[in-house]
């Protein structure tokens, strides 16, 4: 067995950034420290920040008046901005500063008397989000179907924006798409998808040239890492998405297969070694790194 570990993978600046806030805050002022949602899509990690004695809800109404409340790397829109500042809380900001992009060109848009469509999963944080910076204003659609069902006039003036964390390929169908249809619609110059999720999706597409199987480290609740499984299955790749070397089905292997491991942008490095001695200790692969 040959393993290809994937460079670049794993954690990206923006959960980096995440991570470490909260752990400086739990460091700074103690626990409880309240965060509003995951701080990053991985379970290894937020189960770490509670064993700590962090608080994760889903309601800032959960949370103990005056009490101190951190926002996660995929972002909050106003209206939970505001529930926290009645409720006196202490809030410390984690959103990912690429995120924050979004938010602010969909506000820009709209105060420049744009209609904004967003490509991007309807009940993903991020944008849940975008959307209540500019509710009545916002189109959310999620594939091609959607945008067909649209029924601007040619001559509305129209945005788009993209989640950041999309398929690569299937965003550029959706944009021209949506161009086709609007030729008057104006947008970012590619789309909202950040560098780190296209470098880790390019890495994958090319090394499922040379793989028999694609091994991605990440949670379920990540969109990175299902887009990553995702990419490699439409290359005709198999592809197992695992939260670590528990989750690997050993028996689906023979042992002469090259696997590629990559981890999406908020799976801990440790994990992705984990995967990597798990398989070299049942099959004695060799491990190579692969820029690409
Ligand atoms: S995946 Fe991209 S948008 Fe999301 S936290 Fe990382 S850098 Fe920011």
């Amino acid at each position: 067995m040959q393993i290809l570990l994937a460079e670049p993978r794993g954690f990206c600046a923006g959960v980096t950034r995440a991570v470490q806030s909260l752990e400086n805050a739990v460091e700074q002022f103690g626990t409880p420290i309240y965060v509003y949602h995951e701080i990053v899509h991985n379970t290894w990690i937020v189960e770490d920040f509670r064993r700590q004695g962090v608080i994760f809800v889903d309601n800032v109404d959960e949370v103990p008046e005056g009490s101190r409340l951190m926002f996660s790397a995929h972002g909050v829109s106003p209206e939970i901005r505001e529930t926290a500042i009645e409720r006196s809380l202490k809030t410390i900001d984690a959103t990912c500063p690429l995120v924050q992009k979004v938010h602010d060109s969909a506000i820009e848009y709209v105060r420049n008397g744009y209609k904004v469509i967003l490509v991007g999963h309807r009940e993903h944080d991020e944008v849940v989000g975008v959307v209540g910076e500019v509710p009545d204003s916002i189109w959310v659609v999620e594939n091609e179907t959607e945008i067909d069902a649209l029924t601007f006039g040619k001559e509305e003036k129209l945005a788009y924006l993209t989640q950041t964390t999309l398929s690569i390929s299937e965003t550029f169908q959706q944009i021209e798409r949506m161009k086709s249809r609007f030729p008057q619609i104006v947008g970012p110059p590619q789309s909202n998808i950040c560098y780190a999720t296209q470098s880790r999706q390019d890495s994958v597409r090319k090394l499922c040239q040379q793989a028999d199987v694609v091994i991605v480290v990440g949670s379920r609740s990540s969109s990175n890492s299902r887009r990553l499984a995702e990419q490699a299955e439409k290359l005709g790749v198999r592809a197992f998405l695992v939260d670590g070397a528990a989750e690997i089905p050993l028996n689906e292997f023979v042992g002469n297969e090259t696997v590629v491991i990559t981890a999406c942008a908020s799976a801990p490095e440790h994990l992705v070694q984990g995967c990597v001695d798990s398989l070299k200790k049942r099959w004695g692969a060799e491990v190579r790194s692969r820029l690409v």
